[in-house]
C-alpha cells in the first residue's frame, strides 16, 4: 500500500515568509515592502544611516537572545520586563524599535505613552510559548475551574512570557505578572490572597520556584493540558492541588536534559553548571545554580578567573558572554544548536528595512494593545511592580 501523508484540514499549512496571518499564532506574518536581501553588502552602512537620521526618535531595545548583527544597533540590551522599563523611561522617543518578540513588544506598547509606536521589525518573531496559552483556551479552563467550584480559591500568575490577552485576563481574575527573577515573590503573594495558583504559561518556571523556593511538594502541583477535556484532569485532582501549572513550555530551555548535565559534568569535572528556571525540573534539580538571564550575566561576571562553567539558556548569550569573560571556561550545556529561532527571525535586513521605512515617515509593523486589553494587562503588571523589592517603572 502507498505511503501517503495527506494535511489534516485542522492543522495549519505551512506560511511563505511573508505572506499572510497566522490564526494560530499571537504573531502575523506580513511583512509589507521590499526587505533588503541578506547579501546585500551595504546593510551595515544602511542601518547606520537610518540611525543616525532618525536620531533621538527611536530607542532600539536589543534582548539578550538577539543576534550579534542587530546587537551591535541596540541602545540598551536586557531581559524583556527591563527592555519595556527601559522604554518607559523614554518618553520622548517617538519610535520604539523592539529587536526580540511579539509578547515583548506587546508589553513595550502598555508600558509607554499613547503617542509612542512601537515596531517589531518582523511580525512573524513570535513565542512558541506565549502561542501555548491562547486567549480563548485560558477562558475555557477557567471556566472548568468554576465548574468544579475552585475558580474562586485560585490566582492567576502569569509569567511576562504571555500574550497581552493572557496578562489581561490575568489582571482582570485578580492576579499577577512575574518575570524570572521575581516568581517567587509573586507566588507568596499569590498565596497570601487565594488557596490556590493557575500558573500561565510556562510548567516549569511554575514548578521550579514553587518546589524549590516555596517548598511546596511536586504532588501540590498538576499538570492543565488545554488540549484535553477538563485539562485532563478530575475534580478531585483540581480541588486537591495548590499549583494548577499551564502545559506550556519554552521551545529552546526545555531542550536541556538530565544527560546534558550528566555529559558535561564527566567531561569537565570541576564544571558549574547554570541553568535558567524555564529548564525542566529534573534538569534544575541537577545543575548548581539557576536563576534569570540577569543572573546568568552576573554570575559569570563575578566568577573566579580560570572557572569552568556549563550555561543552559540560549546560545547567542551564552556565545556573547564566552567572548566578553575569556579568562573563564564559558561553555553551552547542549551538544546541540539551541537558538530561539523565533527570536532570530529578527536580522539586520529586517532592522534595516524597519528603521529605513521610519526615517521615510513610514510607520511599519507597529504593535498596538486594544485599551480594553492594555488597562487590565496594565492592572497585573502594576501588581507585580507593588511586590517589595520589585520596583516602579522608572520615569526617566
Ligand atoms: S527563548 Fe523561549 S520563551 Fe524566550 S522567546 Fe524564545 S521560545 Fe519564547
Amino acid at each position: 500500500m502507498a505511503n501517503t501523508f495527506t494535511e489534516p484540514e485542522s492543522s495549519p499549512l505551512l506560511l511563505l515568509l511573508g505572506e499572510g496571518q497566522d490564526p494560530l499564532s499571537e504573531r502575523g506574518v506580513d511583512c509589507p515592502g521590499g526587505l533588503p536581501a541578506p547579501s546585500d553588502p551595504n546593510l551595515v552602512q544602511r542601518a547606520e544611516a537610518a540611525r543616525q537620521a532618525l536620531g533621538d526618535r527611536a530607542f532600539i531595545l536589543g534582548h539578550h537572545y538577539q543576534r550579534d548583527e542587530v546587537i551591535a544597533f541596540a541602545d540598551v540590551t536586557g531581559d524583556s520586563f527591563k527592555l519595556a522599563q527601559k522604554a518607559a523611561a523614554r518618553p520622548d522617543s517617538e519610535f520604539i524599535v523592539f529587536c526580540g518578540v511579539h509578547f515583548m513588544a506587546e508589553s513595550a506598547d502598555i508600558l509607554t505613552t499613547d503617542e509612542q509606536i512601537v515596531v517589531l521589525p518582523d511580525m512573524a518573531a513570535g513565542c512558541s510559548m506565549a502561542d501555548m496559552a491562547a486567549a480563548d483556551q485560558v477562558e475555557d479552563a477557567w471556566r472548568t475551574l468554576e465548574s468544579v467550584g475552585v475558580a474562586d480559591a485560585t490566582i492567576p500568575v502569569t509569567y511576562m512570557n504571555s500574550t497581552a490577552a493572557i496578562k489581561a485576563f490575568t489582571g482582570e481574575h485578580g492576579g499577577t505578572i512575574c518575570t524570572s527573577s521575581n516568581a517567587e515573590q509573586s507566588l507568596r503573594w499569590a498565596f497570601e490572597q487565594g488557596e490556590k495558583v493557575l500558573f500561565l504559561p510556562d510548567q516549569h518556571l511554575g514548578r521550579n520556584t514553587a518546589v524549590l523556593d516555596l517548598g511546596l511538594d511536586l504532588s501540590d502541583c498538576v499538570v492543565f493540558d488545554p488540549h484535553r477535556p477538563g485539562g485532563g484532569l478530575t475534580p478531585q485532582q483540581l480541588a486537591d492541588a495548590r499549583m494548577i501549572l499551564w502545559r506550556g513550555h519554552c521551545s529552546v530551555h526545555g531542550r536541556f536534559t538530565e544527560q546534558s548535565v550528566d555529559e558535561i559534568r564527566a567531561k569537565v569535572p570541576d564544571v558549574n553548571v547554570l541553568v535558567h528556571p524555564e529548564c525542566r525540573h529534573e534538569v534544575v534539580l541537577k545543575a548548581d545554580y539557576v536563576g534569570s538571564t540577569e543572573y546568568i550575566i552576573k554570575a559569570l561576571a563575578a566568577a573566579e578567573p580560570g572557572s569552568s562553567w556549563a550555561i543552559g539558556t540560549e546560545l547567542n548569550l551564552v556565545r556573547r558572554l564566552a567572548e566578553e569573560h575569556q579568562d573563564k571556561r564559558i561553555m553551552f550545556l547542549d551538544r546541540t544548536i539551541c537558538y530561539c529561532s523565533t527570536m532570530n527571525r529578527i536580522d539586520l535586513p529586517h532592522l534595516v528595512w524597519a528603521l529605513v521605512s521610519l526615517a521615510e515617515d513610514r510607520i511599519v509593523n507597529q504593535i498596538v494593545v486594544g485599551p480594553a486589553t492594555a488597562h487590565w494587562a496594565r492592572v497585573a503588571l502594576d501588581r507585580m511592580l507593588a511586590l517589595p523589592g520589585v520596583g516602579a517603572v522608572p520615569s526617566d
